[in-house]
């Protein structure tokens, strides 16, 4: 077929690993006239993280905040493929990662991918600490598929919960929303969740109205850590005024089919055992490395934390060579936020550039290698940075943090914002920083497409409301 570029014997190989914020910022910086180009994901579509909440409760839909990942590759003339499975090894010594997909009937193909340069940019899971019954009754909020399990359960409760001859503490349960988990996933739930009662559910089921409830319950004595105080404090307030229940100190320890069993600080630092039942719970206790990343931990001795890969300044991965890792699968100084990872994906695309482009003086380099032997990516990057000592080729990664930014229901948001040129954090919050994170993730979302779908939805939303359909 004349129209599919064919992979080129004469460039090295580059497989990506994944389709998440990591990966698709390295898709967007490189120069794929370098490499070919294979991208690995068991999903074929980036997915915008930040409005992930909005689409549980209705008020964005799911398809507006996806983006085939096939729209990157399409312009691109080289060998760029994609390949929708899962990487579940990576051998070092052969240079091969090894895949598995589901034929369309039924089948797991396993199958083998040579490389020259590999990037494991494969996001993290949801972490559950081992907590009984989690994962059986709660549900997670991290891929589309949990959102969507968020709102059937959500519907299935309310239709339950308005059902003749229920007792009053039946009814009372199937309306209670728990949501665990006061970082930035638990609380901008709670917030969402908050508004479709007050804007929908409670015109649509009148007869619940004052059954309603939702509780958020954090193990830390504070929610948002990674807030300023100011900003915690006025979540709390507003999350007061609009009857979420912020429950501190309070660790989940167990959940069954309806309850779950809370541990309770209380000031002395006595602790007591509590049952609160629920309708639907939503767990959102932070993440863990993926199987692939805690095999590759496993199988290394320079990997010696157990929370992501450890990588260099260059982000390639300790104890292997010409492996490269980012985003949410490295354990690193910063935070596992899709900032970090954007940041990390353009820096690594650029690497790749240069390192795809160096034109050594040949016999420099043949002083340093034996005829026929390949120099690894951490040799490419210190010769050419000793060649150019006063240019410096390859810069170590560099961290810019523009702030943090998270919606709390009620049309407020909450941001922390750096001003670099003036040496200062802004605080902002209410309905100011509300339109403010509307536009910066207006602007953040992929394509023009997105961006409409996005701005119609919330339309749609303030002028029709949330669908209450159980599909
Ligand atoms: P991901 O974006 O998770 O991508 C991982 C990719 O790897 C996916 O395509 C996945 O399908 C693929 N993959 C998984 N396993 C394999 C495998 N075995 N082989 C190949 N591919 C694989 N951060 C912010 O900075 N701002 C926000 O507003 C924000 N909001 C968030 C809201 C929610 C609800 C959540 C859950 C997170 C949010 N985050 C936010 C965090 C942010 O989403 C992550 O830090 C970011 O997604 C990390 O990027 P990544 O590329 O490492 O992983
Ligand atoms: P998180 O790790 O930030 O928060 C998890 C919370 O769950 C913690 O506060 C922890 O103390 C609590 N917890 C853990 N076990 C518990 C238990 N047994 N009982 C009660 N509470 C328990 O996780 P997250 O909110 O999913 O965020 C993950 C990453 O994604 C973070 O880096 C975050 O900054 C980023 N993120 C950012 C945004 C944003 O910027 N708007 C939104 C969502 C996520």
């Amino acid at each position: 077929d004349e129209k599919q570029p064919l992979p080129d014997p004469t460039k090295k190989t580059l497989v990506i690993l994944g389709a998440g914020w990591g990966a698709t910022s390295i898709l967007r910086t490189i120069d794929s006239s370098l490499y070919n180009v294979v991208v690995v994901s068991p999903r074929n579509y980036f997915l915008f993280t930040s409005l992930l909440p909005s689409t549980a409760t209705g008020s964005v839909h799911s398809r507006s905040i996806v983006q085939p990942i096939r729209y990157l590759l399409r312009h691109k003339s080289h060998f760029v493929k994609f390949y929708e499975a899962e990487c579940t090894d990576v051998d070092k010594d052969g240079k091969t990662v090894e895949i598995r997909r589901q034929t369309s009937d039924g089948q797991e193909l396993v199958e083998k991918i040579n490389y020259d340069y590999l990037v494991c940019s494969v996001g993290a899971e949801t972490q559950t600490f081992g907590i009984p019954g989690i994962e059986e009754h709660g549900c997670f909020l991290k891929e589309m598929w949990d959102s969507q399990k968020i709102r059937t359960r959500i519907m299935k409760c309310l239709e339950q919960a308005q059902f003749k001859d229920l007792d009053p503490e039946t009814r009372r349960r199937y309306v209670h929303f728990v949501v665990v988990g006061g970082g930035p996933t638990g609380m901008e739930f709670a917030g969402e969740m908050a508004d479709f009662i007050k804007d929908d559910l409670k015109s649509w089921f009148p007869e619940l109205a004052n059954d309603f409830s939702v509780t958020l319950i954090e193990a830390l004595p504070s929610v948002l850590p990674m807030f300023s105080s100011k900003l915690r404090e006025y979540t709390k307030s507003l999350f007061a005024r609009t009857n979420i229940n912020i429950r501190t100190n309070t660790a989940l320890k167990e959940v069954t089919a309806d309850s779950i069993i809370v541990e309770v600080k209380d000031p002395e630092g006595n602790k007591v055992e509590e049952s609160i039942p629920f309708g639907l719970l939503v767990w959102a206790g932070g993440n863990r490395p993926r199987p692939l990343i805690n095999k590759i931990i496993h199988s290394l001795e320079e990997q010696t934390n157990r929370r992501g890969l450890i990588v260099d300044d260059y982000m390639q991965v300790k104890g292997m060579q010409d492996v490269f890792a980012l985003g949410d699968c490295t354990s690193t100084a910063y935070a596992p936020t899709a900032q970090v990872a954007s940041q990390q994906g353009a820096f690594l695309g650029q690497l790749f550039n240069k390192l795809g482009s160096l034109d050594f003086e040949k016999p420099r380099v043949d002083r340093y290698i034996a005829v026929g032997e390949e120099l690894d990516s951490a040799a490419l990057i210190s010769l050419a940075n000793e060649k150019h000592a006063s240019t410096k080729v390859f810069r170590p990664f560099k961290y810019s943090h523009q702030g943090s930014l998270a919606y709390i229901g009620h049309e407020k948001a909450i941001a922390d914002l750096n001003v670099p040129f003036l040496d200062k954090q802004i605080h902002a919050s209410g309905y100011l920083a509300f339109f403010f994170w509307r536009s910066a993730y207006l602007s953040e979302l992929y394509s023009l497409r997105n961006r409409t779908n996005v701005m119609l939805d919330w339309i749609r939303t303030s002028l029709f409301g949330r669908d209450i359909s159980s599909i």
